[in-house]
């Protein structure tokens, strides 16, 4: 059943399942794939299970930075679904992946008839936008170093693997830092032997060692989902 590597979908109750059910059709996404654009009208929801995917805000500048990061314990587009709202930010896939999306229409009528999925909806939008909020202050006080760290444990979490495919522009993108600052970061983490380095290609070697190197926001939002 390939929604089952989605944790919400595979949370859901036998008879909230056979509702979504028809609706939900299973795609494979590239990296850098946009999902939406800030302003377009969603179309779809997007519940992953091997995909990652970043919610970012792209200023006037071109610059880009992550808000949030959404993989198999959450779904990206419930707001639409429930109010058909327009996206105010954009979502790219940050990973290649599998995902299960669900129409629109079909996800709306499923939580307006559910209690329990129309809970867990606005509950997992709640959670995004503490993400969010959390990200807002990691930028505003922690250190790149620690900022790095947190991220590659939570695309470690949503991926389940070890091996995590980046180029440093994008990771410098992510994190809303220069590339040159990306470089020494990494460099400094490979000296430490917590992480191994190759062109577009970050193995994590020292999964204690990177958690120590973390700051406190992998757990914070941890605990939050
Ligand atoms: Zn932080």
């Amino acid at each position: 059943m390939p929604h089952k590597g989605n944790l919400l979908l595979a949370s859901l109750s036998p008879g909230d399942l056979a509702a979504l059910q028809p609706h939900l059709q299973p795609v494979h996404f590239e990296q850098d794939q946009v999902l939406f654009e800030a302003g377009d009208s969603i179309e779809a929801t997007y519940f992953p299970t091997s995909a990652v995917i970043s919610i970012v805000v792209t200023l006037s500048s071109g610059q880009v930075v992550e808000a949030a990061m959404v993989g198999r314990d959450g779904v990206v587009g419930a707001s639409a679904a429930l109010d058909g709202s327009i996206a105010l930010s954009r979502a790219v896939i940050q990973l290649s992946g599998g995902a299960m999306v669900c129409s629109l229409v079909g996800l709306r009528s499923a939580a307006m008839q559910s209690q329990p999925l129309l809970s867990l909806l606005i509950r997992h939008e709640q959670t995004l936008y503490a993400q969010a909020q959390q990200s807002t202050a990691c930028m505003a006080a922690h250190h790149v170093d620690a900022r790095l760290c947190r991220w590659l444990l939570r695309s470690r979490d949503l991926s389940q693997s070890d091996t995590l495919l980046f180029t440093q522009e994008f990771l410098a993108e992510m994190l809303g830092v220069s590339r040159p600052s990306v470089t020494v970061v990494a460099h400094t983490l490979q000296q430490a032997g917590i992480i191994k380095y190759t062109r577009g290609k970050i193995h994590i070697t020292n999964l204690a060692g990177l958690q120590d190197a973390a700051c406190e926001c992998y757990e914070t939002v941890k605990l939050q989902y």
